[in-house]
């Protein structure tokens, strides 16, 4: 076998592991819409993620000149996914995440567009992401020794870092892979179970009409956390939908009649447009 077929052989091996199943921005859905929708929502969810995806590379910039801006930047965001979570889920992470409007806006642009490897968003997985991530923060933030400019530099290292990982999933996954992974993400979804299991979430979640869905998966396609909608119409599914219940490496099963019973669901009303026959619905 030559050189050039062992290379080509080579990147066929590497495509296999790295492709998923095409997702939605690269099959170009929107041209074989069979009715018109009302997608404001999401045009003023995209212009105002354009502002917020700006903002973030300003930020980015201020902090590598002045770090204890990257400080304030990485707790005032993560605090504020984890307050908004008890009460809304993760729909900070939709409207709000500076991070999440960086790459619905710009790196969406270049995305191959591919569904994660189901074991990628298991909960083990997460928490070992959350522990590197929490950790390397607070050995750093320890080795400065009470040094107040010291102690800021790891988060600025922090975030530089998880943000070039969180384009370089974006780029060979989908725009949004990071956030399968996010830390940040990952205790706000537990913020958001706990909320439930105490009697006080009030998270919107998406409804399906089992009469209306037809199971035609379109809604699939569009979703950022890579969440099947019409799969929650009646029966058992298996999913990563709660990080308290680990479940196998493709999640834990449960029974669900109607709800689309996800931690991760941004509530961005994507699936809800999409739906050809009205079968999903998202009240606010
Ligand atoms: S797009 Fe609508 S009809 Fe198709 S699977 Fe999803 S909920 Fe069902
Ligand atoms: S609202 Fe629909 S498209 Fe958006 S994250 Fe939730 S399930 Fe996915």
């Amino acid at each position: 076998m030559s050189v050039g077929d062992r290379t080509d052989d080579l990147l066929d091996k590497l495509r296999t592991l790295t492709d998923g199943e095409p997702w939605f921005e690269k099959r170009g859905l929107d041209r074989i819409r069979r009715r018109d929708v009302d997608d404001q929502t999401l045009r003023r969810r995209r212009r105002y993620q354009r502002y917020l995806g700006a903002g973030f590379l300003a930020l980015l910039g201020l902090a590598v000149w002045y770090p204890p801006v990257a400080a304030a930047g990485v707790l005032g965001c993560a605090s504020a996914a984890v307050a908004v979570a008890a009460a809304r889920g993760r729909y900070y992470c939709n409207w709000l995440c500076p991070r999440g409007g960086l790459l619905d806006s710009y790196v969406r642009l270049f995305s191959r567009g591919k569904r994660t490897p189901t074991w990628f968003k298991h909960p083990y997985v997460r928490l070992g992401v959350a522990v590197l991530a929490f950790g390397l923060l607070g050995a750093g933030v320890f080795a400065a020794r009470g040094d107040p400019l010291a102690m800021t530099v790891p988060f600025l290292t922090m975030l530089g870092v998880s943000t070039l990982v969180a384009v370089a999933l974006g780029t060979v996954y989908h725009h949004r892979a990071w956030c399968q992974v996010c830390p940040a993400g990952t205790v706000a979804h537990a913020a958001d179970r706990v909320a439930e299991a105490v009697g006080r979430d009030d998270s919107p979640r998406v409804e399906v009409d089992a009469d209306a869905c037809v199971g035609c998966e379109r809604c699939a396609t569009v979703c950022r956390q890579e969440i099947r909608p019409g799969a929650y119409a009646e029966g058992e599914v298996t999913d990563h939908g709660n990080v308290l219940d680990p479940g196998g490496p493709a999640g834990a099963t449960r029974g669900v009649d109607g709800t689309v019973d996800h931690a991760d669901c941004l509530q961005c009303s994507a699936c809800v447009e999409e739906c050809p026959t009205d079968a999903l619905s998202l009240e606010e």
